[in-house]
């Protein structure tokens, strides 16, 4: 990346190449740092388990009350905010694009209706597909091939962007109060997931997806787990991916990073994830780095939320969706009194500090998980200053001095490295710098963050400040920020992915389709799919099948 995009003139004009020049807006950003428009790859801001978390904390929706301003509408919540907040929340920040990672296929449409409903934010959204019945008997069967022509369906049918998988074979167990290790059988299906994530993989590759299979492993949040994810990344070993990309995103690594045998002897095992990722090239991961205080957990990890419940007695929902995965709501407060609580928050900033190459790790919270995405600027400084971890350690449990290596970290991250974990490669984990986000070269969209501060700044506060409330936020070429206010909310646009299956696969797999609709599902096929209304400005990605 060039060093001359740090201190920049920014002409702000839209994408249509017809458009006077001479009428383009010209703003001096001299002395701000200028970067492409934020792009988030793992942040659950949309569908039926987000909405049932507003539902379920009516404490959390009072945190964040804002009326009806200017051209914003009303906003509520904290760690579950409504739509509006959301997509100003982000667009202050400077983020222009965000993933909702963990669609069920059955409720695709209502998913879609709130990303429509989220201004400003470019959007995707990806469907679950490693606990559906269809995944499982094609992969007990072995049939890569009836897997492909599945996932493909599912994803043109959903107006998804990629392969989610959660807690792959532990979500379907669940449904018989079960859990699963990466090589137990599931219940009833004599598969492991461990086959389910291999088999998801190839299948995946059998298309030019611009993304891998995006992969919340098993165990998550158990003491011990390290084992398991180590285990993970190597299961897709050797697979060639249709891309010049990763063949697995392990996402929000911090929760399986853990050491120990209960939570007594609880410890970080961050550096050996980060070895991991150091020393091999197909696999990527962003952090799920812990904000402490109160916020919300939601995941498809039926199971693991119930543990949570049991741990901290603290109210729990769980649902279940028909044939294809569930979900499970806990609130949770992350106290710095507290060790294991402690540790969790070192190991989001060792995994960023220990991973050499910025262009594998991407900076998330899973938001709510382990705090919101509001809580980004407070990461970005940490892992810009040393001076400021020290003060956090110093503050938190002790334990964290023996129990994880970050006091013994020097590094600090730069401006350049802070723009390619928070944009560059996230865009190009998930395959969207090809489609203008992430970068500020030539095709780019007209995507672009003004941060107020000074490229030589080194101070905490003044860098969580700043990109907390962007100078300016441009998106599509229209400024929706301006000194840290929203002045327009532009519509998204939602991007989704067509992979491209030969039709006599197609024509095989459709009766074992047709079959499970007829039989198990509670619609029929034919009321399945997603209509255009839902996706009122589409951009399309073609993924033909690999030649
Ligand atoms: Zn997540």
């Amino acid at each position: 990346m060039a060093k001359g995009w740090i201190f920049a003139f920014v002409t702000v004009k839209s994408w249509n190449p017809c458009e006077d020049e001479r009428s383009a807006k010209v703003i001096d950003a001299s002395g701000c740092v200028v970067m492409p428009g934020g792009v988030d790859v793992h942040a659950h801001i949309a569908g039926g388990k987000v909405n049932a978390g507003r539902l379920f904390r009516p404490e959390d929706g009072r945190r964040g009350l804002e009326p009806k301003r200017g051209v914003c509408k009303p906003c509520s919540g904290y760690s579950v905010p409504n739509t509006y907040a959301t997509g100003y929340r982000y667009a202050r920040m400077g983020y222009t694009f965000v993933m909702e990672p963990a669609m069920p296929p059955l409720t695709a449409r209502h998913t879609h209706e709130e990303l429509v409903d989220t201004p400003i934010l470019d959007n995707a959204a990806m469907p679950l597909l490693d606990n559906n019945w269809m995944t499982l008997q094609y992969v007990k069967e072995k049939n890569i091939d009836m897997l492909a022509a599945y996932i493909a369906w599912m994803i043109k049918a959903t107006r998804g962007y990629g392969v989610k998988i959660v807690n792959p074979g532990g979500t379907e167990a669940w449904g018989w109060a079960k859990n699963c290790g990466l090589e137990d059988a599931v219940p009833h299906w004599d598969v492991t997931p461990a086959e389910i994530i291999r088999a998801l993989a190839e299948a995946n590759e059998r298309f030019e997806m611009p993304h891998s299979i995006h992969v919340h492993g098993n165990m998550l949040g158990h003491p011990g787990n390290f084992e398991t994810t180590l285990k993970t990344f190597d299961v897709v070993k050797g697979i060639k991916p249709s891309k010049e990309r990763q063949v697995m995103h392990a996402t929000h690594v911090q929760f399986f990073c853990y050491g120990g045998t209960t939570w007594r002897d609880f410890e970080s095992k961050a550096s050996e994830i980060a070895d991991y990722v150091n020393k091999n090239e197909h696999i990527t991961i962003d952090l799920g780095s812990v904000i402490l205080g109160d916020t919300t957990t939601m995941t498809a990890d039926g199971p693991m939320e119930y543990t949570l419940h049991k741990l901290t007695g603290r109210k729990w929902t769980n649902h279940d969706v028909e044939l294809e995965t569930g979900a499970g709501i806990v609130p949770f407060l992350y106290s710095g009194k507290n060790a294991v609580h402690s540790i969790q928050w070192t190991i989001g900033q060792e995994l960023a500090l220990l991973v050499k190459d910025p262009w594998k790790v991407v900076l998330t919270t899973d938001h709510p998980n382990a705090g919101p995405f509001i809580g980004y600027p407070i990461l970005i400084s940490t892992l810009m200053s040393k001076k400021r971890r020290d003060e956090v350690l110093n503050e938190i449990h002790p334990a964290v001095f023996e129990r994880s290596t970050l006091a013994s970290i020097d590094r600090e991250l730069d401006f350049y490295e802070i723009a390619i974990i928070t944009r560059a490669s996230s865009a190009k984990i998930l395959g969207l710098h090809e489609h203008g986000k992430g970068h500020l070269g030539a095709g780019a969209d007209a995507d672009v963050a003004i941060y107020d501060i000074s490229p030589e700044e080194r101070d905490a506060s003044r860098i969580q400040k700043a990109f907390l409330n962007a100078k300016y936020t441009i998106k599509g070429g229209e400024i929706v920020v301006k000194d840290g206010e929203i002045v327009a909310t532009p519509e998204g646009r939602t991007i989704y992915v067509e992979p491209e299956c030969p039709e006599e696969l197609m024509n095989e797999m459709m009766p074992d389709l047709e079959r499970m609709f007829k039989e198990y599902y509670s619609v029929s096929l034919a009321n399945y799919p997603v209509q255009d209304a839902y996706t009122p400005h589409p951009y399309v990605i073609k993924a033909p099948m690999r030649g």
